[in-house]
């Protein structure tokens, strides 16, 4: 049977829990055992995709097709255990599965309450699709007193009470301020936290201390005996100096050992930790770096291309370089100011996005690296823009749009259904937003001799998708014929998924996203070659 683990946040929220469930993960499938991860989200949202960047940050996408909340693109990449849709469940989503059952009947006259029936949809959660896994590590979303996660909570602590205390744990991760002017470090928070959680009900097994700095043990006695925490299970977590180096920490502190211990199972093999290690070194030491341009319309917060950011430093740990993303906003980037902007990047990089605000910058940006021969990289949006670019300067259609823009203009880029009436409909709508678009891994076919059957070393790949628009087929012959080649195509050949530019060093658009699928201890490989084409370029 599977043991739970359960993690809350204390006192602030951002403290890192999604990189301590992910750390936790990764020691405990080191020593040998199957671990599934999971997140619990506490907004009324029925799942991230409608949601601006602006908001939560990036929606990450899985294989089989769920927008998510981005910890579990933590999960996937510390762990690489690729999560599910059963990985991921919101309020919204508890409460919508709740109310259809009642219209249906299905609670048969009964009053329709929280406890027990939001709660029973939520234990259902924690438990579904588990199969031989040792662990299932659930994290809840918000911070401990939050009114919207107490169901959550209440849900956990009677789900310990279903399956015995003995195979369930909770760990509760708060924060330990140190105060500069007493020159002290502060427990009361965690005290006040725990009293929280421990007036809902639950008692945690274990408290992660996350600090600036080393706690003294008399602190930590402190907290054992006010929380009611053996010493053993106070643990600390002082901000490291790169995410990489928190698996190393955590063990470093016994986490994984305590949590085998309160469990009492022993270990199966020793932890590994040298991949940590070695690309942490090479992440503190390398001296040599490049700047990458990104330019999109959500730079302003970081966490809004999270995964992206992560598979370019991937790339980049892969080449022995360090590498520095230059953040343009591409709502206030004029043509008159590109030149100047991108004088000192080595590589172009147009995100995934929506909407027509921004555009412009991001199309001029194109051009210039299509011109001066900038390794480019277009993700998704990015591609379509590259293909709007040139159908605009080399292919004459001045009016070349997207349908995604509004009425007007030559759509290249569309809802498939917009010209594909005759045929077969796969998709397309953009009038119910909440997950219609194309949604994670589909297959394409890689064209012989082309850059990107190179960089895959394979003639077909599968990436995860999250979009609407497609690039319309017809067009292909009259792109190629001006140099622009359709190199990757769906297995029915009606969706072009990869383009790139034959008289171009590096010059690459995806339909899909590759920085879903990156690994800090296997780097993508289009990362890995874009990176080293902009290395080489300067
Ligand atoms: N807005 C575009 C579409 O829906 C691209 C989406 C994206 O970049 N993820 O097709």
């Amino acid at each position: 049977m599977a043991r739970y683990i359960f993690v809350t946040g204390g006192v602030v929220s951002s403290l890192g829990k999604g990189l301590s469930s992910a750390s936790l993960a990764y020691l405990l499938q080191s020593r040998g055992f199957k671990v599934r991860l999971r997140k619990l989200d506490p907004y009324l949202n029925v799942d991230p995709g409608t949601m601006s960047p602006f908001q939560h940050g990036e929606v990450f996408v899985t294989d089989d097709g769920a927008e998510t909340d981005l910890d579990l693109g933590h999960y996937e990449r510390f762990s690489g255990i690729s999560a599910k849709k059963t990985d991921n469940i919101t309020t919204g989503k508890i409460y919508s599965d709740v109310l259809k059952k009642e219209r249906k009947g299905g609670y048969l006259g009964k009053t329709v309450q929280v406890i027990p029936h939001i709660t029973d949809r939520i234990k259902e959660f924690i438990k579904n699709d588990v199969a031989k896994e040792d662990f299932v590590i659930c994290e809840i979303g918000g911070t401990v007193g939050d009114i919207e996660s107490l169901p959550f909570v209440e849900a956990i602590r009677q789900f310990a009470n279903d399956i015995g205390k003995k195979n369930t744990l909770f760990i509760h991760l708060t924060l330990v301020p140190y105060m500069k002017a007493s020159d002290e470090i502060k427990t009361k928070p965690t005290q006040h936290s725990v009293k929280e959680l421990r007036s809902i009900g639950i008692q945690p097994d274990i408290i992660i201390c996350r600090s600036e700095r080393a706690i003294p043990l008399n602190q930590r006695k402190k907290i054992s005996l006010f929380c009611n925490v053996d010493i053993k299970n106070v643990i600390e977590t002082v901000d490291v100096k790169t995410i990489y180096e928190a698996p190393i920490s955590f063990n470093k502190e016994n986490l994984d050992k305590q949590v085998l211990d309160y469990f009492k199972i022993k270990t199966r093999k020793k932890v590994n930790l040298n991949p940590w290690k070695k690309i942490t070194k090479t992440v503190l030491h390398t001296k040599k770096s490049i700047n990458i341009a990104i330019i999109g319309k959500y730079v302003d917060l970081k966490d809004a291309y999270k995964s992206l950011d992560e598979a370019l430093t991937h790339g980049g740990i892969h080449n022995n370089l360090k590498v520095n993303l230059v953040r343009i906003d591409s709502e206030i980037l004029k043509f008159s100011e590109i030149k100047n902007k991108l004088k000192n990047v080595s590589g172009i990089l147009i995100p995934g996005g929506f909407g027509k605000r921004g555009t412009n910058g991001k199309i001029e940006a194109i051009k210039y690296a299509r011109q001066n021969k900038i390794p480019f990289l277009g993700i998704c949006f990015g591609m379509q823009m590259a293909i709007i670019e040139f159908a605009r300067s080399k292919l004459n259609i001045k009016k070349a749009t997207s349908s995604e823009f509004g009425p007007g203009g030559l759509p290249i880029i569309g809802l498939i259904n917009e010209w594909n009436k005759g045929g077969k409909i796969i998709k397309g709508t953009d009038k119910d937003l909440g997950g219609t678009m194309r949604l994670g891994l589909y297959e394409a076919k890689l064209k012989d001799n082309s850059l990107i059957q190179k960089i895959y070393k394979s003639k077909s790949i599968k990436e995860r998708h999250r979009h609407r628009y497609e690039v319309n087929i017809a067009y292909k012959d009259q792109f190629e014929k001006n140099g622009m080649i359709f190199s990757g195509l769906s297995p029915d050949k009606k969706l072009p998924e990869i383009i790139e530019l034959k008289n171009h060093p590096w010059f690459v658009g995806v339909q899909f996203h590759p920085e879903f699928r990156s690994r800090p201890l296997a780097p993508h490989p289009l990362f890995s070659s874009f990176i080293r084409a902009s290395k080489n370029h300067k």
